[in-house]
């Protein structure tokens, strides 16, 4: 892979981001209805924050769990991407809904649990927006750079790496947040990297000071889980910030900015 490193993050017709401006993507765990959207949705956008996530297809570890309104979440995405003139950033699971992801993602996911998926990465690579590849939880930085090439390779240099923790022996996070991993792939990879504290951590208490510290470390962007009533989340409530505690957060990175290095 050719190492200079990118300046732009991202790029769309009317939004460019580069690294010295940090990636921002913020919205709940999972679309639950158009009310719930749309409330995160107003909340994110008047932050300033231009990229909405929220899952439509969900990966659940448990069969019986909440597993996306799938469609009609794509559905109230868009919607919610017109009224309020929001990117969307939400996860692909399986290569067959390209067709439909093209109409309504401007940034296709690729979550954890399918980072290693290479029939999927190599579907994905064709698609003309850029990806952002998760880390797996039991993925080396190395694991994850080749994930990476299979993108690369497969003719889409638009990939953006996310940072989301791994599996340790530590129970009081939900993973650990390997911050290191940063400025390793920094070193080592032109691509960029975000840092995603919300699955890392698992707790809403800790999210802001890790996503804060994610940025220290160098990451080139930060994607936090939101919810308008975090207790009643139907997925990831735990880690879900207020959007009180979100715009703090939001407050307190802007401030950090200028003291960052680029
Ligand atoms: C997500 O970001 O929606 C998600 C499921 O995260 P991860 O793939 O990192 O577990
Ligand atoms: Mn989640």
């Amino acid at each position: 892979m050719n190492t200079q490193t990118r300046e732009i993050i991202v790029e769309f017709p009317d939004i460019v981001v580069t690294k010295k401006d940090r990636l921002l993507i913020a919205g709940p765990c999972s679309v639950e209805n158009r009310d719930q959207l749309f409330r995160i949705a107003e909340a994110v956008r008047k932050s300033g924050i231009r990229f909405l996530r929220g899952g439509a297809f969900k990966p659940r570890t448990n069969p019986y769990s909440f597993q996306g309104l799938q469609e009609e979440g794509l559905a109230i995405l868009k919607e919610a991407s017109e009224q309020f003139e929001l990117k969307i950033v939400t996860e692909i699971v399986d290569a067959s809904h390209i067709p439909l992801f093209e109409d309504t993602v401007d940034i296709f996911q690729i979550g954890a649990r399918n980072m290693s998926n290479f029939h999927l990465l190599k579907q994905v690579a064709r698609v003309s927006r850029p990806i952002l590849l998760k880390r797996g939880f039991s993925a080396t930085i190395e694991e994850l750079l080749m994930a990476a090439e299979y993108l690369v390779s497969g003719g889409n240099t638009q990939v953006i790496l996310c940072e989301r923790g791994i599996r340790t022996f530590e129970t009081a996070t939900r993973a650990t947040l390997d911050l290191s991993s940063v400025p390793i792939v920094k070193k080592i990879s032109p691509l960029p990297i975000i840092v995603d504290p919300s699955h890392a951590t698992g707790r809403s208490d800790i999210v802001a000071s890790m996503a804060l510290a994610g940025l220290v470390a160098g990451a080139d962007g930060i994607m936090v889980e939101v919810h308008h009533n975090p207790p009643k989340a139907l997925c990831d409530g735990l880690q879900s910030l207020t959007l009180e505690s979100f715009q703090s957060l939001v407050n307190e990175i802007e401030r950090l900015k200028p003291f960052l290095s680029v």
